[in-house]
């Protein structure tokens, strides 16, 4: 995890520090000229020069947070929000200014699905294959969209090719599966690297952020967003979100290793029908994921028969615990189709292989054993409580009238 190891990025741990205001959401004003001067610099977008004025234009622990994830991230900026959606629409409010049409690739967060689907941020969507977005790439579009790997399949986009076909449009990667740790889309030319925070750089499920790591013209653009519609990040969560930062390797490590154990056990379980997880699939996404990757991760999803088995399964875990968030110190099952990807209607589910028999869980840091007992008492739990197949066709069936 060379990353980590920057001693930029150690250094700065030692000088974190939680830094609120001297009046609490605004500071002591001794020189007019000057504090008019530092507000109008934030207003463009800019650093404070010297007096922050008030919260919503700069606050110092925030800026300690930006400059960790810039560094782990290895660009040169970057700007926090209130949560990983908030992160998603300052960029899309910040792109509306270079045209009218965001060309992403399915699946991503259904969160955001939703926000570009509703076109509530300005600019419309368009949709595309990985290997289609040269075809839709136009003067028109504001930015191209991409999660790998993608929520809740796994999907692993290959970030050389997409900054290729992507041309002089810009690029934006959520790389909060991955993490800092084992993906730096950065490194193959994307522009804005995005986190939703609240999941493993917070690490233990308590705290929502959302970050984008960037050049400084990006920077400027976004703070300039975020002063307007003030979707800032409370200076408490960036204190959790930078103490997160320094545990993130080890913790992503052990998780890791965790997920890949019970991944080969997953495969050869009768009732399971497909795992995904990256590097499991055809030996072309696997040299994707050894180019781009330091390691598979800890999130994989599995599909089993069906809608039923699926739900049960979540309902039946002890351990592991049924609920959506990822990235926590819990192991995390969900049902996409009902929970997160609810929204989505269910052709695009299918379409873009978000079935009804698909569960996705993300690896904590319990003992492995622990995980697995629990994981296979309630497959087996749940398909010992299945009615027979012709009940379950004549609940089907009666549910249609
Ligand atoms: C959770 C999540 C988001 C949204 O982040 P919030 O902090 O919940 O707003 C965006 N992208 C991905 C991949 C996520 O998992």
């Amino acid at each position: 995890m060379p990353l980590f190891h920057r001693t930029e990025f150690v250094a700065q741990s030692s000088s974190h520090q939680y830094a609120s205001m001297a009046l609490g959401n605004s500071a002591p004003i001794e020189d007019v000229d000057a504090a008019a001067r530092s507000f109008e610099a934030m207003a463009r977008g800019q650093k404070p020069q010297g007096n922050p004025v008030y919260g919503r234009l700069h606050n110092e622990t925030v800026a300690q947070f930006e400059e960790a994830v810039a560094c782990v991230e290895g660009l040169s900026s970057a700007v926090a929000f209130s949560s990983g959606m908030a992160a998603v629409t300052a960029v899309l409010l910040a792109a509306s200014n270079r045209g009218d049409e965001v060309v992403a690739i399915r699946p991503v967060y259904g969160g955001t699905d939703h926000l570009l689907c509703d076109g509530l941020a300005g600019p419309k969507v368009c949709w595309a294959e990985a290997d289609e977005v040269a075809d839709e790439v136009g003067p028109n579009t504001a930015l191209v969209l991409a999660e790998t790997p993608a929520n809740p399949t796994l999907d692993v986009v290959d970030l050389r090719k997409l900054v290729d076909r992507a041309g002089r449009a810009p690029v934006l990667v959520d790389n909060t599966f991955a993490t800092p740790v084992l993906q730096n889309p950065a490194k193959f030319g994307v522009d804005l690297v995005l986190h939703s925070a609240s999941k493993y750089i917070g690490g233990h499920g308590d705290v929502l952020g959302g970050v984008v790591a960037c050049d400084a013209q990006w920077a400027e653009e976004l703070r300039r967003v975020r002063i307007a519609t003030g979707g800032l990040m409370h200076p408490m969560a960036a204190y959790l979100l930078r103490r997160g930062l320094s545990t993130l390797p080890v913790r992503m490590e052990a998780a890791q290793k965790a997920a890949m154990r019970l991944v080969f056990r997953l495969v050869e379980h009768p009732a399971v029908d497909e795992v995904y997880y990256p590097g499991l699939g055809s030996d072309e996404t696997s040299a994707v994921v050894d180019r781009q990757m330091d390691g598979p991760g800890a999130m994989f999803s599995f599909e089993v028969s069906d809608f039923d088995v699926a739900r049960s399964i979540m309902e039946s875990v002890q351990v592991i615990t049924a609920a959506v968030s990822l990235g926590s110190t819990d192991s995390l099952i969900q049902h996409p189709a009902s929970l997160t990807h609810r929204m989505v209607d269910e052709r695009t589910r299918d379409e873009c292989g978000v079935c009804d028999g698909l569960l996705r869980m993300s690896v904590g840091l319990e003992h492995v054993d622990d995980l697995w007992a629990d994981l296979t008492n309630a497959i087996d739990e749940s398909l010992a409580n299945q009615p027979g197949e012709s009940t379950r066709t004549r609940i089907n069936a009666s549910s249609f009238d």
